[in-house]
């Protein structure tokens, strides 16, 4: 029975990319040497439902172990996983307004990108669809017109160690789009640069399957010019480079 356990510890560690298990057995703490090490001679158990690997310091010879937190999340049948995990999301992106433009005509990127990716990756995939340097900090918004009465909000303070600027603001970084995103319909406000005021209104048009080519962000379609992010001045001097 014992033994049944540990094979199977063993196949569900072995299931991992090679390269993700080199990365973990060279980052070991071990308490005698007091930083990471490599660990040698491992085996691998179930304890209580996780992963856990035991085996000795490369260095000094201490018992040392490495708990794999994430390892009840790895699915016996990788092939089940890859199916929910290849979700593309397809977005409409309008550029609402901002302080320092008045908008002539419709500005839509259409952007379609992977449900796994974090926010603070589709905010990066959206400022480049519409040329945009990525230089500041923003947010996400399910409330339009007042982002103070959100009932979800993601901000990239908070993952830069701010406080929370009320009690249901999250970061971007560790947040999926698909946890942000619940079912097509739903619309965000986007908030770029809280100087110049970007507001770029989101809405998910679709949740597709995708196939491995769809697995990179793409713009599908564009329409109209995208404003400059840093106007000229009068004088031509470009205010944006101060
Ligand atoms: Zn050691």
């Amino acid at each position: 029975m014992q033994r049944n356990v540990t094979n199977e510890a063993l196949r569900v560690w072995t299931d991992l990319p090679a390269d993700i298990r080199k990365k973990i057995l060279a980052n070991v703490f071990c308490p005698q040497c007091a930083h990471a090490v490599t660990m040698n001679d491992y085996n691998a158990s179930f304890d209580g439902g996780t992963l856990v690997l035991r085996g000795f310091c490369s260095i000094c010879g201490h018992k040392v172990a490495r708990v794999l937190e994430e390892s009840k999340q790895i699915p016996v049948k990788p092939t089940v996983s890859k199916k929910c995990v290849l979700e593309n999301y397809i977005f409409e992106v309008l550029i609402i307004n901002s302080s320092v433009c008045d908008l002539k005509e419709k500005v839509m990127r259409k952007i379609r990108i992977s449900g796994i990716k974090s926010l603070y990756n589709f905010a990066k995939v959206i400022t480049q669809a519409f040329g945009f340097q990525f230089d500041h900090c923003f947010g996400f918004y399910d409330n339009l017109s007042d982002i103070r009465k959100c009932k979800k909000a993601f901000e990239l303070f908070v993952d830069a160690g701010e406080a929370p600027a009320t009690e249901i603001t999250k970061g971007v970084k560790k947040t999926k789009i698909a946890q942000a995103f619940i079912r097509a319909g739903e619309k965000m406000l986007f908030l770029f640069d809280y100087g110049d005021e970007w507001r770029f209104y989101i809405e998910l048009k679709e949740i597709r399957k995708a196939d491995k080519r769809e697995s990179k962000p793409a713009v599908l379609e564009s329409i109209g010019m995208t404003p400059l992010q840093y106007p000229l001045c009068e004088d031509g001097v470009n205010e944006g480079e101060s």
